[in-house]
């Protein structure tokens, strides 16, 4: 689904321990309808998955390339587990690339992103 980008510099892969952190205790921002836990407690950092976000592997993507999700909905956009009733998988893509829009315009809100 992503293109791979041939050379690709591997020393771009950002991390943020600030980013990750900041998940707990945020809603879930992917919000997946009929998979969502809707709670808060179950959120976390999600990572996006192609490679255009430097993911590599089992190099997981840049930390700016993610998205407030709780587990459920994360492991829809994982494939643990099928998209819900009446959604294909590109509608789950396009939720998570929607929640990490709005995750990194909460990011900057919260003040984590300057
Ligand atoms: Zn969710």
């Amino acid at each position: 689904m992503t293109a791979r980008l041939i050379g690709f510099p591997k020393e771009l892969t950002y991390r943020n321990q600030k980013i990750r952190d900041s998940a707990r205790d945020e809603d879930c921002l992917v919000r997946l309808p009929g998979a969502c836990l809707f709670d808060p407690r179950a959120t976390i950092w999600s990572h996006y998955r192609g490679g255009a976000g430097g993911k590599a592997g089992a190099l997981k993507a840049d930390d700016l390339a993610g998205a407030y999700a709780c587990t459920a909905c994360d492991a829809v956009y994982d494939g643990q587990r099928p998209p819900p009733a009446g959604m294909t998988y590109a509608d789950v893509v396009l939720a998570w690339h929607e929640g990490h829009i709005r995750s990194i315009v909460r990011l900057h809100a919260k003040g984590v992103l300057k």
